[in-house]
């Protein structure tokens, strides 16, 4: 069975593959780079990772496994959760996101965070298979490590040793992380369907 992995972030399209990979009877292949990446506007990490897995599914005919990620800081209400990507702005980078989640909880005590992800597989004929993972944990008070993407350098897991996720390797990460459970239980789903 083929499958194309519909991020367009090559750090993150990484680990979706090397998640995935352990399934013997799927061919994964790169999102080719002629496919506009489509809007995601939906209310729920649902909503969007079914946008970005159709969108694939639509232009090019075969399978695709999406998913949607989000953080949601208590202090903040669950924010920033689905804007998450696009925290300081539409094309913000990491180091901009973090400068701002770091500045909106500075003088805050409680520093409760949790990463959901939706993982997502939309079939040509219009079904669908998909899993959830969260991993609960805290915003440290400043940036440690380098490995990883996007908050990682912030974001403290609470079943890990007191390590952000930017100072793990990334087989100690997706032990613990929302995107490595979630896609556990997806490829537990997909082996079933055989
Ligand atoms: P997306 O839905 O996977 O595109 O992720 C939304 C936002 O969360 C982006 O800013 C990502 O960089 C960030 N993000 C997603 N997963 C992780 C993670 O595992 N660690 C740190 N940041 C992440």
């Amino acid at each position: 069975m083929k499958l194309i992995v519909a991020s367009a972030n090559p750090a993150k399209a990484a680990e979706i593959m090397e998640l995935l990979d352990l399934i013997g009877h799927v061919e994964l292949i790169r999102r080719p780079l002629d496919v506009p990446e489509p809007i995601e506007d939906g209310d729920t990490f649902l909503d969007n990772a079914r946008i970005k897995a159709r969108a694939l599914v639509i232009a090019t005919g075969v399978a695709a496994v999406a998913d949607d990620t989000g953080l949601e800081v208590a202090a903040l209400e669950g924010a920033p959760g689905v804007h998450t990507a696009r925290y300081a702005g539409p094309r913000a980078s990491a180091e901009d996101n973090i400068a701002k989640l770091l500045g909106a909880l500075e003088g805050v005590e409680d520093r409760r965070a949790r990463w959901r992800t939706l993982a997502l597989i939309a079939y040509p004929d219009g079904h669908e298979l998909w899993a959830e993972g969260v991993c609960e944990g805290r915003i440290g008070f400043e940036p440690w490590g380098s490995n990883g993407f996007g908050y990682d350098p912030i974001f403290i897991p609470d079943e890990g040793d007191g390590r952000t996720f930017a100072e793990m390797s990334s087989d100690e990460k997706h032990d613990l992380s929302h995107r490595g459970q979630a896609f556990r239980i997806l490829a537990r789903e997909l082996e079933l369907e055989g």
